[in-house]
C-alpha cells in the first residue's frame, strides 16, 4: 500500500508543485529502500505561523520532555518539527519563512523532509521515547548541581537554564540519530545541501563576544549564556553524522559552524561533541546518560566562569 502525504502548503501555484514533488521523491526513494508499512499517512504542514499549527496539533498533549523541540520550533529558532502520539496521524512541520523554501531549493528541500521522516520513524520504534526517558532521569543531577546559589544566578534561574540546556542537548542527541538514519538510506547529499543553506550566514550573523555576554548578564538576562551555549552545539551537531560516516563533507559543515565565541564556552562545548561522535546506538543508554550529564556540568562550569567574571 502507498503511503499518502496529505500536504497543507503556505505555497500555491508552481512553487507548490515543486516543493510537492521534492516531498513525493523523498517518499519514493524512502519506500524503494525500506518497508514503512507502519505508516499509512503522513501529515504534512509548510507554514509561516508555527505558532498556530502547533495550536491546533500538539500543544494539547505534547510532553514535557518534548517541550525543548517546541519551544524551538515556536520561536522559529529550528526550520521543522515533527509530532507523533498513537492513534493520532504523524504530523510533519516545516517552515516556509526558510530559505530553502523560498530559493525552492529542491535537494535541501529533501534532506529536511528526510530528517524530520527519520525522527517519525526513530519515533515509531521506540528509540525517541528511550532518549527521553534518559533526559528524565538525568534531571537528579541537575538537583545535585543545584546544591548551593552561584550568585548572582538564583537557583530559580540556574534551574530553568539547566532544563533548557537538558532538553537541548537530548534534542541534539535525537537529530545525531535521525540523521545517521537518513545517511543509512543514502540521504547524504541532500542532508548536506539543507545544513549548507542553515549554516552559510551563520558566522555573519552570530556572534558572541565576551564583552556581550557579559553586560547581558549584568542586566540580569541569562539567557545570553543559554543561547550562546546551546547555539554553538546545534551548529556542530549538523557535522557529526557525516563524520561518523567517514563522509569528507563534514569538514566544510564544520568549518561553516565555527562562529565567534568566547574560548571558554567553546572550551566546554567541545567535549560534548566529542562524546555525541561515540554515539551508536539509542540502546547505549550509557553513552546517552554520560553525555547528558557532561552538558549540565559543562554548562554549569561556563555559569561559574562567569559568575567570578561578573562581580
Ligand atoms: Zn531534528
Amino acid at each position: 500500500m502507498k503511503l499518502k502525504l496529505e500536504k497543507h502548503m503556505y505555497f500555491k501555484g508552481k512553487e507548490a508543485r515543486i516543493i510537492s514533488r521534492a516531498l513525493n521523491d523523498v517518499i519514493k526513494e524512502f519506500g524503494r529502500r525500506t518497508r514503512v508499512k507502519k505508516f499509512k499517512k503522513i501529515r504534512i504542514y509548510i507554514t509561516k505561523n508555527p505558532v498556530q499549527v502547533c495550536k491546533k496539533i500538539v500543544m494539547p498533549k505534547v510532553k514535557l520532555s518534548r517541550h525543548g523541540e517546541m519551544r524551538e520550533w515556536i520561536c522559529e529558532n529550528a526550520s521543522s518539527f515533527s509530532y507523533w502520539d498513537k492513534g493520532l496521524t504523524p504530523t510533519i512541520m516545516m517552515d516556509a519563512n526558510e530559505r530553502i523554501f523560498q530559493e525552492l531549493n529542491y535537494p535541501a528541500i529533501q534532506g529536511l523532509f528526510a530528517h524530520e521522516l527519520m525522527h517519525l520513524l526513530n519515533k515509531l520504534d521506540g528509540i525517541e521515547d528511550e532518549l527521553e526517558y534518559e533526559a528524565e532521569r538525568a534531571a537528579t543531577n541537575m538537583f545535585r548541581l543545584l546544591e548551593k546559589e552561584i550568585k548572582p544566578f538564583t537557583i530559580d534561574k540556574l534551574l530553568s537554564s539547566l532544563i533548557r540546556i537538558t532538553t537541548s542537548s537530548l534534542l541534539f542527541i535525537k537529530d545525531i540519530f535521525a540523521n545517521t538514519r537518513a545517511m543509512s538510506f543514502g540521504f547524504d547529499d541532500e542532508l548536506y545541501a539543507n545544513y549548507k543553506v542553515t549554516l552559510s550566514d551563520v558566522k555573519k550573523e552570530i556572534k558572541f563576544t565576551d564583552g556581550y555576554i557579559i553586560k547581558t548578564l549584568k542586566n540580569g538576562r541569562m539567557h545570553a549564556l543559554d543561547d550562546a551555549f546551546t547555539v554553538y552545539l546545534g551548529l556542530n551537531i549538523s557535522w557529526v553524522a557525516f563524520k561518523m560516516f567517514h563522509n569528507k563533507m563534514y569538514y566544510y559543515l564544520q568549518d561553516m559552524a565555527r562562529i565567534k565565541l568566547p574560548n571558554v564556552i567553546k572550551k566546554q562545548c567541545k567535549p560534548i561533541i566529542k562524546e555525541m561522535l561515540k554515539l551508536r546506538s539509542a540502546s547505549d543508554k550509557k553513552q546517552i546518560a554520560k553525555i547528558l550529564r557532561l552538558t549540565q556540568q559543562n554548562y554549569f562550569n561556563v555559569v561559574k566562569h562567569y559568575s567570578k567574571k561578573i562581580k
